[in-house]
């Protein structure tokens, strides 16, 4: 998916966008329609006339007072709706667009800020730059027409008053925020990460002596943030300075044209002071320019986010798996990340339903890599993986992935209660299924001491690597998909645990399709068959008995493992 569109308004928010300016724009008229006739009857009543002589000055007083605040209500109402649903939509269009994306070159913290900062980058679009720009461009014309009316001379000069400050201000504040803007928005990522590097390393911080470095760094970024938002200030501050200077000029030029032109007073009057409040809409809109230079900003580094290409490539028109036991067939498969050497390059290998395959070798054979091709989480260069005969890349990838998984790299614990962290697996799930599957993970030595109900903390602190393991494949058990994937269940503990756990492992596993990732080799006489990949390539491969009585990777590992064991 290359380019995600920022789309920000869905279907039918034009229609509500379009209500919400000319709302805006009402509520604009109907302030500059009060002081027109407001300013008319006060100075006409110096006059002294007849009551009756402003009897409809009074009316239209009451009237423009009590609809300005209505339509200003239905302006905020339907403008902040429309914008809360543009920030929503573009949210969850960037989720969508992050789900199938592999990893992204962005630190956690980074992209937070962008998918919380970025995105309100949106309403401020919408909300302090779009409508109230529109808003002002009617009530600005309106109030030249009237303007006009009046005397034609003092509604050119007020032209130029507005368009000076609505229109030149906001594009010289707009040009002079842009290269700040565009370092903001990083500098506050930065702030964002070395915060998240300060409370989640604080124990290896304080352990090694580098808290007060990191704390330094901390501030620096943070003092650099200020510096940019003061002087974001500045500019913010001299924008609504330099507006308020050209409407009173404006008025001045007002004044004497009108008297040049021997105007009444109350004529006079009237146009100083609809020229005053006509800049009202206006005067926001320097500092909008400065804003507008910000939102292009974020909606650029958002845009980097939309335009992630995705790690799989999705069928136009997917098939939907069987619901029966699966068999998998690879053959020749080539995987590359990015333009590196291929991950895998040729394996083959068939898993019919019930049979247990384990895959060794060194890091970086590419045994994960083996696992994400058959999840559908990364893309085949060349060869095939088929699904009961069907080409796996028939298949959506979500799809495949709620029928191949189990327990990947890094499980996670959820800050829930034990019972709740199984659930996930099984929503539906009885006490007697979560007790079997704790039972079978040989977690229930664990939960008769601790309690279901017991919350884990967050990050599974109070889970030992053993526990989270167990967790983990517990919860896959339960899920029970049609081929169980195991991504090095015995990693993270010692080796007694490990051992353990993978007879535990094995035991629970019989009669399951299972594909097993591991380092540690006992048991492995009971799998049907053992993969050794080396470099991307299988360099063994039979039952345990074989492989031991031939020398090679197989053996060794397993003769070294012996030799721990005594
Ligand atoms: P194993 O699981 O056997 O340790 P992997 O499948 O994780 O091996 O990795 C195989 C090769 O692919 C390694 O060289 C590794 O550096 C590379 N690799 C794995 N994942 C990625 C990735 N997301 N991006 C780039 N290279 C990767």
């Amino acid at each position: 998916m290359t380019g995600v569109s920022l789309r920000l308004l869905a279907p039918g928010m034009p229609r509500r966008l379009v209500l919400a300016t000319l709302a805006g724009a009402a509520a604009d008229l109907a302030g500059i329609a009060l002081i027109a006739a407001a300013s008319w009857m006060i100075t006409r009543a110096a006059e002294q006339p007849p009551l009756a002589a402003l009897s409809v000055a009074i009316v239209a007083v009451r009237a423009f007072a009590t609809t300005r605040g209505l339509f200003r209500y239905g302006e905020r109402l339907s403008g902040h709706d429309v914008a809360l649903r543009a920030q929503a939509g573009t949210r969850e269009r960037l989720y969508q667009a992050l789900i199938p994306a592999g990893p992204l070159p962005l630190r956690g913290a980074d992209l937070l800020s962008r998918m919380v900062d970025d995105t309100d980058a949106v309403q401020d679009l919408l909300v302090r730059c779009l409508l109230p720009a529109l808003a002002a461009l009617l009530a600005g014309t309106a109030a030249v027409v009237l303007a006009a009316f009046v005397l034609p001379v003092a509604a050119l000069l007020l032209a130029a008053g507005l368009l000076a400050a609505g229109v030149a201000l906001p594009a010289v504040t707009a040009a002079a925020a842009r290269r700040r803007s565009a370092r903001i928005a990083p500098a506050r990522a930065e702030l964002a990460a070395r915060v998240a590097d300060l409370v989640h390393g604080a124990a290896d911080l304080a352990a090694y002596g580098a808290r007060d470095r990191a704390l330094a760094a901390g501030m620096e970024a943070d003092a650099r943030l200020v510096r940019l938002e003061r002087s974001r200030s500045r500019v913010d501050a001299a924008a609504l300075g330099l507006g308020v200077l050209v409407q009173g000029l404006t008025v001045v030029a007002v004044v004497l044209a009108a008297r040049s032109a021997d105007l009444d007073g109350v004529a006079t009057a009237v146009l100083a002071l609809t020229s005053l409040v006509s800049f009202e809409p206006v005067l926001p809109l320097g500092a909008a320019g400065e804003r507008f230079a910000g939102v292009l900003a974020a909606l650029r580094r958002l845009r980097e986010i939309g335009g992630t290409p995705a790690a799989v490539t999705e069928p136009g028109a997917p098939l939907t798996l069987p619901d029966r036991p699966l068999a998998v067939e690879i053959e020749d498969l080539v995987v590359r990340h990015g333009d590196r050497e291929p991950a895998l390059n040729g394996v083959s290998l068939s898993v019919a339903p019930g049979d247990r395959v384990a895959i060794v070798g060194p890091s970086g054979a590419g045994k994960s890599t083996l696992l994400a091709a058959l999840m559908r989480t990364v893309d085949i260069e060349s060869g095939n993986i088929f699904i009961n005969g069907v080409d796996i890349r028939r298949y959506a990838s979500d799809d495949v992935r709620t029928r191949i998984t189990g327990l990947t790299q890094d499980p996670y614990v959820f800050q829930a209660s034990l019972r709740d962290n199984l659930r996930l697996a099984g929503p539906d799930a009885s006490d007697e299924d979560l007790a079997r599957a704790v039972r079978q993970a040989c977690l229930d030595g664990w939960t008769d001491r601790t309690g279901w109900d017991t919350t884990l903390g967050e990050d599974g602190r109070t889970v030992s690597g053993g526990q989270l393991q167990r967790l983990a494949l517990a919860r896959a058990l339960l899920y029970d998909p049609q081929v169980l994937v195991l991504d090095e269940p015995a990693e993270a503990v010692d080796e007694e645990t490990a051992d353990a756990l993978l007879a535990d492992l094995l035991d629970a596993t019989r009669g399951r399709t299972t594909l097993l990732v591991t380092h540690r080799l006992r048991g492995l006489e009971q799998v049907d068959e053992i993969i050794v990949l080396e470099d991307g390539r299988v360099v063994q491969r039979g039952p345990h008995h074989a492989l031991v009585s031939v020398p090679g990777y197989y053996r060794d590992l397993w003769e070294s493992e012996a030799l721990t064991r005594r």
